[in-house]
Formats: C-alpha cells, sequence, structure tokens
C-alpha cells in the first residue's frame, strides 16, 4: 500500500533513486573514458528535479551542469550556493537567451553563456562592462542542427567581435561546442548526417584557430555521441537522457543492454475498484466497452499531472493486488483520473462488486505507471511508443503537482569536496 504523503494533496509520487543517476553517470563515464562530464539538468532535471540531481552529479565527478534557460541557471545557483557549493567547483552553462536577458545578473551568478550571434556578444560585453565581470562563453557553431548556433558563413566576423572582447578582457572563451541531431541513428543516412557534422565542427575550429580563438574545451557529444560516436568526443560530453537511466534510442539499444537503471519510477494508489457489466462503457466519449463483467479500478493521475492523454487506451501499467497484475489502461485518460482494467468478475448481471468474488485489488493498491522493467514494472519506452512519442518527453512532462521523493539521498548531504 501507499503511504499518503501528508503535505501533498496528491496521492500518485514519483520516486527518484540518487543512486541510479550516479550509477548510471559512472556506466556513462565509461564509454567516453578520460573525458570531462557536464550533467544536462534542463527541464527540472529532465522533471527529476534540478537541484537532488544537480548535487547528485556533481558528487559522481561531473565538472560541470547545463540548463536551457538563464531563468533555470540562476535558481540553480542559489540552490547549490545554498548547499554550500562553491561557483568555482560547478560551472552552469545556460545557452538560452533573448536579447534584453538580464546578462548581468547571470554574471554575477557566475554563469557560462552560449554565444551564437554578435548580438548576444554584444550584450554579454556591455554587461562585463558594468559588473566588471569578465563572462565565461562558450562558442557555439551551427554544424547541421540548424537551431543556435553560428553557421560557418557568419562565424569568421563572430570570432573577429570574439578577439576584440578578448582583448578587452571581457570575455573568457571557455568552450566551443555544437549539438549532434542525428546521433541516434545508426543508419547508413545517420551515420552520414554525422559524420558530416563532426565535419563541420572541424573547420568551425580551424576559423576559431585561424582567428586566434583558444577554446579550452570542445565539446558535441549528448548521450546517443557518448554511447555510438567515439570519434566525436572531443574534450567533454554532456550526459543527459543516459543519466536518468533512459536510451536515447531505445530502437537502436534498450537501456538495460546499455547498463543504465531508469531511475525514476512513477506510482499512485488505486482510489477505487468495483465491477461493472458487460459492454459498459468506459470513460469520455466511450471508446473502450467491458467484454463480459470485469473489475475495473480508477487512477487518481490524468493529464494535468502530465500523464499524456496519447497513453489513453493502451498505456501499460502494473498493479500490485494481491498477486501483481499486469494491466492497461482503458478509455481515454481524463484530467486527473484514469481506469485500469483488473481482468474478469464472477457473478451474473445484477450482482453487486462485494459479491463478484475476490477483488482481484483493493483500494490503496499500488499502481506503477513506469520505472526500472528490471523490476517488473512498465518502462517508460513502453509509455512513449503508445502515446507515440519519445521517453524523453514521458518523464519531463510529468506535472510540478507530483511530489518527487528521493531514494538514497545520502547523495545530498554527504560532505562536500570539489574535484
Ligand atoms: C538536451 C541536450 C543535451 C542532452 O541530450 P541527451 O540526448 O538527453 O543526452 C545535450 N546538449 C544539448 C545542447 C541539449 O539541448
Amino acid at each position: 500500500m501507499l503511504e499518503t504523503t501528508p503535505d501533498s494533496p496528491y496521492q500518485g509520487r514519483a520516486t527518484v533513486d540518487l543512486d541510479a543517476i550516479a550509477e548510471n553517470i559512472q556506466v556513462l563515464r565509461s564509454y567516453a573514458p578520460g573525458r570531462a562530464q557536464m550533467a544536462i539538468i534542463k527541464a527540472n532535471a529532465y522533471g527529476h528535479g534540478l537541484l537532488p540531481v544537480a548535487q547528485t552529479a556533481l558528487r559522481a565527478g561531473v565538472t560541470s551542469l547545463g540548463v536551457a534557460q538563464l531563468t533555470e541557471a540562476r535558481i540553480l545557483r542559489e540552490g547549490l550556493d545554498a548547499a554550500g557549493i562553491d561557483p568555482s567547483a560547478a560551472p552552469i552553462l545556460a545557452w538560452i537567451g533573448m536579447s534584453g536577458a538580464d546578462w548581468a545578473g547571470a554574471l554575477k551568478a557566475s554563469i557560462d553563456l552560449s554565444v551564437s550571434w554578435t548580438w548576444v556578444l554584444s550584450e554579454i560585453c556591455a554587461a562585463a562592462r558594468e559588473t566588471g565581470i569578465r563572462a565565461r562563453i562558450h562558442l557555439k557553431i551551427d554544424t547541421g542542427m540548424s537551431r543556435a548556433g553560428a553557421t560557418l558563413t557568419d562565424l569568421p566576423a563572430l570570432v573577429a567581435a570574439v578577439c576584440m572582447a578578448e582583448e578587452e578582457g571581457l570575455v573568457e572563451v571557455v568552450g566551443a561546442w555544437s549539438h549532434l541531431s542525428c546521433g541516434d541513428d545508426l543508419s547508413k543516412e545517420g551515420r552520414a548526417a554525422t559524420a558530416a557534422q563532426v565535419n563541420t565542427f572541424e573547420q568551425g575550429l580551424k576559423i576559431l584557430a585561424d582567428g586566434g580563438v583558444k577554446p579550452q574545451i570542445r565539446h558535441l557529444c549528448a548521450t546517443s555521441g557518448i554511447l555510438w560516436h567515439p570519434e566525436a568526443h572531443y574534450d567533454m560530453v554532456r550526459v543527459g537522457i543516459g543519466m536518468y537511466g533512459l536510451s536515447p534510442n531505445p530502437l537502436t539499444a534498450r537501456g538495460a543492454s546499455l547498463g543504465l537503471r531508469p531511475a525514476m519510477t512513477l506510482c499512485a494508489p488505486l482510489s477505487s475498484v468495483k465491477v461493472v457489466e458487460d459492454d459498459t462503457p468506459v470513460s469520455y466519449g466511450g471508446t473502450w466497452r467491458a467484454k463480459g463483467r470485469r473489475w475495473l479500478g480508477l487512477v487518481p493521475l490524468g493529464y494535468a499531472d502530465g500523464i499524456l492523454r496519447a497513453g489513453s487506451q493502451g498505456a501499460p501499467v502494473r498493479v500490485d493486488g494481491h498477486t501483481p497484475i499486469h494491466t492497461q489502461i482503458v478509455g481515454r485518460i481524463c484530467m486527473d483520473q484514469f481506469i485500469v482494467d483488473l481482468g474478469p468478475a464472477q457473478g451474473t448481471p445484477g450482482t453487486p462488486s462485494a459479491s463478484s468474488g475476490q477483488a482481484p485489488a483493493r483500494v490503496g493498491d499500488t499502481v506503477t505507471l513506469f520505472g526500472d522493467p528490471a523490476l517488473g514494472v512498465p518502462s517508460a519506452d513502453e509509455w512513449a511508443e503508445t502515446a507515440g512519442t519519445i521517453n524523453y518527453e514521458i518523464v519531463t512532462r510529468l506535472g510540478e503537482t507530483i511530489p518527487r521523493i528521493y531514494l538514497n539521498d545520502r547523495h545530498l548531504s554527504e560532505p562536500w569536496e570539489a574535484r
């Protein structure tokens, strides 16, 4: 039975095993030995919790942290400060910054900044002059993703501007970086796309070198590159989805076969168990109908909690009744609830639930939506497949409403020593 959390009105909870996070970091290190690791903890650490994952990752030996938004970086810095972790031991890179962003605030909070365009550089230089703090920047090269990054065509002008800013003492070029778009695709085409990106990255690095810019750290690979493109590891790799124990592409390799263990388990208690008659429609639109008299269970989680509605009809769950029941969601996922099939019921039509044989599960029994498949529960991969998406979205979309409970939280309290 799940204990209800006294401080939360919500019955569902996501447990996050910090040992799994620490172990996955070690496993990923074995794929890129000798390379520094940046832990990617954007989007609330893919839904796992920004600060706990950051602290665990730092203690597991990553040398820096990466987030998308400046705001997340600021929140993270405040949390690390409060935990007594010095900025020099925990560089944070934030790579999204709009024109007019609070660059001065970012510099005061010791946030490293990504630079793709000369206008960003100008704004950062202005903040560096204003604060007297030299900005630590990572120059981003667009190698084929067409997202952020300077194209090879635009790069020389950026490099010239960076040189001037360096001479003025306004910036320090910490990194040169880019991102692979097809790192998880091991088909001939996918490999060719990655090879082309590596080649473009090399050309970009040459433009930097020719312009007299010497980045300290070159980095290109996220998890897929760590696993499948050793030729692209450079000085540092960015550990994202793999750190959370999930494969960047389960069709290429399942997490377990890569030695990874999912850190997050999502559970909720059954809030109702009852019998419905043959052909009873279930949930909005009546899209599923009971075949024969059946036991149905109700679960107090829904799309408002980030349970993807696209998982309606068929997403797997395990119900820990008196024996474990491997079953699935039936009918549409509602805003705050969904219904699971618990199997056939005894009795003739009109028999009350209480007289329909032994109920397969009781109110309060634990329903697990996803977790570590090695423990016999469904995986985020299966959820992703049912919902027509990727495991990243399954964990990341999990709502703030759901309390995160940390297992093995000694990772948060062990004495801190900088590496
Ligand atoms: C999200 C992200 C990563 C991490 O990717 P994973 O596939 O989760 O390892 C790394 N770098 C950048 C720029 C990203 O946006």
